[in-house]
């Protein structure tokens, strides 16, 4: 089933990990928003919450496949530390962005320092976990034509220009 293109879904959302523990919430802060078919979020969540009636809440689980996909060794990577401009803080848990060849960014955490050895993970801080997630759908609205234009969702919880 395809989901509907072009709506702005705005959902409230807590994001918990496989133990519970909360990990992200929008309690306290302002529901998040985002235009239907333009892969802002993760596809199993956004096709759940096209599903739903306004107003109505749902508990999400997702495997770290449906999320933010397996923990890749190959992605953790030793770098030497001539390869950072000077100015950088090269301490565990920082982090950076990189170039990837064809021009992508790609973020990066530092996740131990050796003498002139850096190791950076470029796994995503949730790869490999099961996540869960407690939404209620807020709303749903027509985009309009300019949010359409620039494929993402303006005003409150949106893009600010
Ligand atoms: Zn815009």
């Amino acid at each position: 089933m395809s989901v509907e293109m072009n709506k702005v879904i705005i959902f409230n959302y807590t994001l918990k990990d496989d133990t519970g523990t909360v990990l992200d919430s929008s309690e306290n802060k302002e529901p998040l928003s985002f235009l239907s078919g333009s892969n802002t979020i993760l596809p199993k969540l956004e096709k759940t919450l096209t599903g739903m009636i306004i107003g109505s809440k749902k508990n999400v689980k997702l495997s770290a496949e449906d999320a933010y996909g397996d923990y890749k060794e190959e992605a953790v990577q030793t770098v030497n530390k001539d390869q950072f401009p000077k100015e950088a803080q090269l301490t565990v848990g920082a982090s950076y962005m990189a170039n990837s060849p064809d021009g992508k960014q790609m973020p990066f955490v530092i996740t131990e320092v050796k003498e002139q050895d850096i190791t950076v993970d470029f796994n995503h801080p949730l790869a490999g976990k099961d996540l869960e997630f407690d939404v209620e759908l807020i709303d749903v609205r027509e985009a309009t034509p300019e949010e359409m234009q620039h494929g993402h969702v303006h005003g409150p919880g949106g893009h600010h220009h």
